[in-house]
């Protein structure tokens, strides 16, 4: 199943870079990036609606995909059950029956709960070719997707606490 999705992702993404197209290849176009992506999510805001709504820390990494120290997040080593929405929009992402404990000191998931809340992207940021995970309705940065992940998936979305809201108990 998240093979299948992986490639609708994949073929979304395709898509996003056309319709973006113009864009010259280099490594500074992170504006243009931002941009587009407002372009293309469900849910558009500017900057400075999703500053008053989010905390700093919650912009620094859904608004501009910073990254958590790592074993600083709140639900790095966090186990009860229940949902984990996006933090800045609500959409649902995970639930604690695929959260497992990497030690890479974020947290992992080896599934999305709902696939079609997840964007999947290609990112050659910082040197490194990454899969980013984004939120599919309003384009919030989560984290990276990567391959070491345990069965079934073989995945690990490998997520910033910051990106997520968590509700105990089982789903409404
Ligand atoms: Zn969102």
């Amino acid at each position: 199943m998240s093979i299948n999705f992986r490639f609708i992702g994949f073929v979304a993404l395709i898509s996003i870079s056309f319709s973006a197209c113009a864009q010259k290849s280099g490594n500074n176009n992170q504006t243009k990036t931002t941009s587009t992506a407002m372009d293309t999510f469900e849910i558009k805001k500017t900057d400075d609606e999703w500053r008053k709504q989010l905390s700093p820390v919650q912009f620094g990494i859904l608004r501009e995909k910073g990254t958590e120290r790592p074993y600083t997040g709140e639900f790095d080593k966090f186990y009860e059950e229940g949902t984990y929405y996006c933090a800045a929009c609500g959409a649902e992402l995970f639930t604690s029956k695929t959260k497992y404990n990497s030690g890479c000191g974020w947290p992992a998931f080896y599934e999305p709960s709902v696939n079609k809340n997840i964007v999947e992207k290609r990112d050659v940021s910082h040197g490194m070719v990454r899969i980013e995970v984004m939120c599919a309705k309003c384009g919030g940065h989560l984290g990276h997707v990567f391959e070491d992940g345990p069965k079934p998936t073989g995945l690990r979305y490998c997520i910033n606490s910051g990106a997520l809201k968590f509700e105990a108990g089982k789903k409404k």
